[in-house]
């Protein structure tokens, strides 16, 4: 098989809601430019990704797949997805040729899939076909509006939510005790802090969330701060979820195992380059008992991507959906749905196994590639 050619369609999504989910992000109602990723081969296979999110637009990186990554795709083999991953990665660093790099991964493992008949999961080393979700919030208004969200997902049947807090402690604090309160104590809670304490507030919105049995505690320091976080996993007993940025690599990891700076790995396809690069860093945490919770992946069909790879590891808990729907979903003709038990459930199709909406691309079409 091989790669005759590489496209890329660029449409708008408009009316995205104002919604922001760190102190650093502002909400403001927008549209945002989107990539399809096509990878054609000469057996009339091909792979898609989707580049893009409601809040990190496409823009100038569309042109950059055709300057800088087509030339060196087409004429090869696309089931050659390491040595493609090798010479793509080598050297690259940084969000814009990582998430080109996912993409490209992505839409690599969908031709896969398609030419073996196989989910890409299964291709990955089927695991399962099911797994949790959990509701993860965007900055709420007051703590009631987390505990009213909360609770409305906990009674939709879902068995766990997260809290992404305005990254002021003292409010942040009393977010997690009033959700507590709301949920009761039977119901799996996640804080998720964005990066944005310092070290001692770090420790004390920490230490309430560990009194009140929550689950893990997401990216409270700056991600940079290994030696802060060496410490703080030493202060508290809550397990620390680090890693979700900066966008890198299966190397970047190293130190933070070996340092034991904190207690899950993070990533997605869409920050870390590609599932290839995912499934490398995965396998790696289990061989230190440690699970690789996947972060969410910006856009429908990434996290389509990400249940793959979630359903072929054994070492992560849940698939993160991220709220609200109208700020995550589009592009897809069936989004994931999350059942009455709080599941999703792996598609069973070839490669990514999904209906893209080709009509409602080709109606907000901005350019062809
Ligand atoms: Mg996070």
């Amino acid at each position: 098989m091989k790669i005759l050619d590489v496209k890329v369609t660029v449409w708008e999504w408009n009316g995205i809601p104002p919604v922001s989910y760190s102190a650093s992000i502002q909400g403001v109602e927008r549209s945002t430019h989107m990539a399809l990723l096509k990878i054609i081969t000469d057996t009339g296979i091909e792979g898609h990704a989707f580049i893009g999110s409601a809040l990190y637009s496409i823009g100038k990186d569309a042109q950059v797949i055709i300057d800088r990554y087509k030339p060196s795709l087409v004429g090869r083999n696309p089931l050659d997805r390491e040595r493609i991953w090798q010479s793509l990665s080598k050297n690259a660093l940084g969000w814009s040729p990582m998430r080109l790099i996912g993409g490209i991964d992505i839409a690599l493992w969908d031709i896969a899939g398609k030419a073996a008949g196989v989910p890409i999961h299964q291709l990955m080393g089927g695991y399962r076909t099911s797994v949790p979700a959990y509701a993860s919030s965007a900055v709420l208004p007051s703590p009631e509006a987390y505990a009213e969200e909360a609770l409305k997902y906990k009674e939709l049947g879902w068995t766990a939510y997260k809290i992404h807090p305005p990254s002021i402690p003292t409010t942040d604090i009393r977010i997690c005790q009033v959700v507590r309160d709301a949920v009761g104590d039977d119901f799996r809670l996640m804080l998720d802090a964005t990066w944005s304490y310092n070290y001692a507030d770090a420790v004390s919105v920490g230490r309430v969330a560990e009194d009140l049995g929550f689950y893990w505690y997401e990216d409270p320091l700056p991600y940079d701060d290994i030696n802060g976080y060496m410490k703080l996993k030493q202060a508290l007993k809550i397990p620390i979820a680090a890693t979700e940025l900066p966008a890198t690599g299966p190397t970047a990891y190293a130190p933070w195992i070996l340092n034991q700076a904190t207690d899950y790995l993070r990533g997605d396809p869409a920050i870390k380059g590609g599932l290839t690069s995912c499934l490398k860093t995965a396998h790696t945490a289990e061989t230190f008992h440690m699970n690789y919770e996947v972060h969410h992946g910006g856009n429908s069909l990434t996290n389509v991507a990400n249940m793959h790879l979630i359903m072929a590891i054994r070492n992560c808990e849940y698939f993160e959906v991220l709220l609200p729907d109208s700020a995550q979903k589009h592009g897809l003709v069936v989004d994931i749905e999350v059942d009455k038990y709080g599941m999703i459930h792996a598609p069973t199709g070839s490669g990514l196994g999904v209906e893209i909406d080709f009509d409602l691309i080709e109606h907000n079409k901005v350019m062809e590639l």
